[in-house]
């Protein structure tokens, strides 16, 4: 038996009584989840300092913010999210009601990664309470700081006979994702997404994936160079570049990049100064195998700026590889690390055909002051998401959903679309149990000279189009 069958039945036998399910109840556990992050601010500042020397100001706008954005929309909402949704009827329904209730799933497992540690499990919880399930938490035990203050503190504020957090290594995961969830929802990468997902088809239990990729970005020969060096810079050296949604790389003409290479010189030492060893705004690598893959990426192409490295302190300074090829290592795998290698196209079609060629990314970012070059990458590529002339800044507004597509993911969530993917959209027919002689056309035995009638009062026509409008 599984070492957690007995937390997960016991999160069952909760969500089965019903108590998760008022809305009064899920508003509860959210405002109390507001409470974990005003009264644990400190704390996860020192856990995200401990794990990874995330500056402050980062954990303030990346996992703060975000989650407290989440929280005031989904609480500004969820009343009329969780209404029921009244549809159209035929005929032979006109006087039943037919709606959409958005049930709870039941007990939902969700998984987090390391990059962005609360902000990751907290997020999609703030959906999962909204829509009311019961959840399980499995943060990543990479961050082990982060790990340690969520299982002990998280659940002092959450009702625990419907949320708990299991902290758990591989081994342990693989043990847990052998009890039966009735959703799965997974941060991080590709491979192990796979894992998930195969260990959830023995139960046929519905996951969303969000996974990472490599993010192309874009830049026209029209655009304002300075700042989008800032913009790209900021995006991919935030994190010290270990963020899903980082620009991965730089697709350019020659002729961009020349201009680009001292913009982001100028831009990296304005952000980090001329040490970014020494700012206290530019974070480390998390872990000692990270940083020796991310280390080894180091040796595509030529390096035009930065390259320093120190492994004592998971230190990688924010670089920019020119003259790399497709067949590169940098170009193999996402770079999850502060590296930007430039690569040089000779047009946007040149652009547009090299990341069809590709896996289709989490996010895909284009830089123009040219709004037709902008649409056009638009129009002629497919991604999760879509960004121009800035980078990761789509991710704050709440009402656009977030989520990747074939290798960068499966389903959506933030805001009504996080309540959307814990919800169940069951439909419901609520009929009179009167008025039987309406109901005579369909039954045996079968007289066709009744078919029309009865085709009239359940087929769906195609709408009149008016020519003239
Ligand atoms: P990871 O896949 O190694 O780990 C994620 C979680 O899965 C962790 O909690 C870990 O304990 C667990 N896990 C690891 N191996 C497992 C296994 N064999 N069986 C079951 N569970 C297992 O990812 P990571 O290194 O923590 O995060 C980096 C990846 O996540 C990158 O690819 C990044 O792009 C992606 N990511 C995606 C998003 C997004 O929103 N799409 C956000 C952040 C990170």
């Amino acid at each position: 038996m599984s070492p957690h069958a007995e937390l997960v039945s016991r999160l069952r036998a909760a969500w089965l009584s019903g108590k998760t399910r008022p809305m009064e109840y899920r508003l509860a556990q959210l405002e109390a989840l507001g409470r974990f992050l005003d009264e644990k601010k400190q704390d996860i500042l020192e856990a995200t300092a401990a794990d990874m020397r995330k500056p402050p100001f980062e954990v303030e706008v990346s996992e703060l913010s975000i989650c407290r954005s989440e929280l005031n929309h989904t609480l500004n909402n969820l009343g009329a999210w969780m209404k029921d949704k009244h549809v159209e009827k035929n005929w032979a329904t006109q006087l039943d009601s037919a709606f959409i209730r958005k049930d709870p799933y039941g007990v939902v497992l969700i998984i987090g990664p390391w990059n962005y540690p609360i902000n990751l499990l907290l997020v999609p919880l703030i959906g999962a309470i909204a829509a009311g399930n019961c959840v399980v938490m499995k943060p990543s035990e990479i961050t082990r700081n982060v790990e340690r203050l969520v299982a002990e503190t998280l659940p002092r504020y959450l009702d625990e006979d419907c949320f708990a957090v299991v902290t758990a290594g591989v081994e342990e995961t693989t043990r847990l994702l052998e009890n039966k969830f009735d959703y799965i929802f997974f941060t991080g990468s590709p491979s192990v997404g796979r894992i998930v997902m195969t260990a959830a088809a023995k139960h046929l239990t519905p996951v969303t994936l969000e996974l990472g990729g490599k993010n192309p970005c874009y830049v026209s020969d029209s655009c304002n160079v300075q700042n989008v060096a800032r913009r790209v810079a900021w995006g991919r050296f935030f994190n010290a570049g270990q963020t899903c949604v980082a620009p991965d790389y730089v697709l350019c003409s020659v002729e961009m990049q020349e201009k680009l290479l001292p913009a982001l010189r100028e831009a990296i030492t304005e952000f980090y100064s001329p040490n970014p060893r020494e700012s206290p705004d530019f974070g480390r690598i998390v872990g000692d195998r990270q940083f020796q893959r991310v280390q080894a990426l180091l040796h595509s192409g030529h390096t035009a700026i930065g390259g320093q490295t120190d492994a004592g302190e998971r230190y990688i300074a924010p670089t920019v590889l020119v003259e790399v090829q497709q067949d590169d290592p940098v170009m193999q795998e996402e770079i999850f690390g502060p590296i930007l290698p430039i690569l040089t196209v000779a047009s946007v079609d040149d652009a547009i055909a090299f990341i069809n060629a590709r896996e289709r990314p989490l996010v895909l970012y284009v830089f123009s002051s040219r709004k037709e070059v902008v649409k056009r990458v638009l129009e002629r590529t497919s991604s999760g998401g879509f960004c121009a002339n800035d980078t990761i800044m789509h991710m704050t507004i709440p009402s656009l959903p977030f989520g990747g597509i074939g290798q960068s993911g499966l389903g959506r969530y933030h805001g009504r679309s996080s309540f959307e993917t814990f919800s169940h959209q069951r439909s419901a027919l609520l009929r009179g149990a009167g008025r039987e002689t309406l109901n005579t056309p369909r039954y045996p035995p079968y007289a066709p000279h009744r078919l029309p009638l009865l085709r009239a009062a359940t087929e769906t026509k195609r709408r009149a189009t008016c020519l003239l409008l």
